[in-house]
């Protein structure tokens, strides 16, 4: 079966992510893992607060009705990044059950990785983290300052690891794999011509600043 554009670049990224994994050494596997730990503690902070307050919202709008808007779209956006994170974290049958996923086709109206007890990945891309419909913002957020300003916050904390007017993971994620010899679609912090501007602006601010 011919597959799609996106599900081939998607398998593609998975397949160079889990292959240059296997052959670094434990030491660097090991510096890696170190280095995204803190944006780990950040994703189960943004996990916990949807937890908290959203699961009541999204259980009756949409998991008994089955009409999710988070992940009923076909070709999700997903970074490099999220994919060398999701493969460091998964079991060996995760990795292989979003290769087979995506070698079968599309997913239809729903998310390719969409499976019958939710998201297939271990940690699932931060687009669909942070993503929270206009209905589920203004019934929970609406009318209540704090939890708005806390959920402002955590966006604010987002950009510390995707927004590179500074030095971020997800670009260092992509460059380790770049000075590899790889390369990714899925590698906007290097392909984006709108990245690559906040990242060509953020390094001439700190040159004229140094000179
Ligand atoms: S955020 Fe909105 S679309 Fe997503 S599960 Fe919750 S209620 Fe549904
Ligand atoms: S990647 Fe996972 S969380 Fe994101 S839209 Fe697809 S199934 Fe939903």
């Amino acid at each position: 079966m011919e597959i799609s554009e996106y599900n081939r670049d998607q398998w593609e990224a998975i397949q160079m992510v889990r292959r240059h994994l296997g052959i670094l050494s434990r030491g660097q596997v090991g510096r890696i893992r170190r280095r995204i730990r803190p944006y780990l503690r950040f994703r189960g902070e943004v996990a916990d607060f949807q937890r908290r307050h959203f699961s009541e919202v999204c259980t009756e709008k949409c998991f008994t009705s089955q009409t999710s808007a988070c992940c009923g779209r076909e070709g999700i956006a997903t970074f490099f990044a999220d994919v060398v994170m999701n493969v460091l974290l998964s079991k060996r049958e995760e990795v292989e059950g979003l290769l087979q996923r995506l070698s079968q086709g599309t997913g239809g109206f729903k998310c390719i990785y969409l499976g019958k007890k939710g998201c297939l990945w271990r940690l699932k891309p931060i687009v669909c983290e942070m993503f929270l419909c206009e209905q589920a913002r203004d019934t929970v957020l609406g009318k209540d300052e704090a939890l708005r300003k806390q959920w402002e916050k955590l966006r604010r904390r987002e950009k510390r690891y995707t927004w590179p007017s500074r030095p971020v993971l997800f670009d260092e994620l992509e460059e380790i794999f770049i000075q590899a010899g790889f390369d990714s679609p899925l590698m906007y912090f290097h392909r984006s011509p709108g990245l690559l501007r906040i990242k060509a602006k953020h390094i001439n601010h700190r040159s004229k600043r140094s000179a």
